[in-house]
């Protein structure tokens, strides 16, 4: 599966608009009786340490309503899809969730996705990683492999098609 069928499975998805408005309004629902703003998602947030997202806010702005704002703001892509937040939460919110309905409400909406998001998911769906392997360069200058550093190798899906495949499902099953 390429990122060009991601293209088609947004356009076969506008039949579903229905179901995503539903599925933010149960996260609303959620948020609203659950979330006191503690931060404790923000603070664990791996987009939040390089990037400005804060999955608190996010809830708080469901919270508002103020779901077409997200949905057309370029933030709401930074996620990485960590589950720390929802991991983090004491209240069982899952900003994480929220964040995959935005994503998905947003191509609906027409907005392209980013093309560094694409450029990762076309990355995880043909070797298995967001990214190639990477080499560094030490203080002394000497260029290192995780192999000459001592690490084990990364290990990789066995079987690319069924890993592709439930990548999009996932994605589709958090809507
Ligand atoms: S950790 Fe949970 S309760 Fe705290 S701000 Fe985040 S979503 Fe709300
Ligand atoms: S899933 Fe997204 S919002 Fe949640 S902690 Fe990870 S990067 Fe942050």
């Amino acid at each position: 599966m390429s990122v060009t069928d991601l293209t088609s499975m947004a356009e076969a998805q506008k039949q579903d608009r229905l179901e995503i408005d539903q599925r933010l309004q149960k996260l609303r629902l959620e948020a609203s009786e659950r979330c006191y703003q503690c931060g404790k998602c923000t603070s664990g947030c791996e987009a939040h340490k390089l990037l400005e997202l804060e999955p608190h806010r996010i809830v708080a702005l469901l919270k508002g309503g103020l779901i077409s704002e997200m949905t057309a703001s370029d933030l709401i892509w930074t996620c990485v899809s960590c589950f720390k937040c929802m991991e983090r939460c004491p209240q069982k919110v899952a900003p994480v969730n929220i964040l995959f309905a935005l994503k998905n409400l947003s191509v609906m909406n027409g907005k392209d996705v980013p093309g560094n998001y694409t450029a990762m998911l076309q990355s995880a769906m043909s070797m298995g990683l967001i990214q190639d392997l990477q080499e560094v360069v030490d203080r002394a200058g000497a260029v290192r492999t995780r192999d000459s550093l001592g690490l084990p190798p990364v290990s990789k899906p066995v079987d690319m098609e069924k890993f592709a495949t439930a990548i999009m499902g996932t994605a589709v099953e958090k809507v």
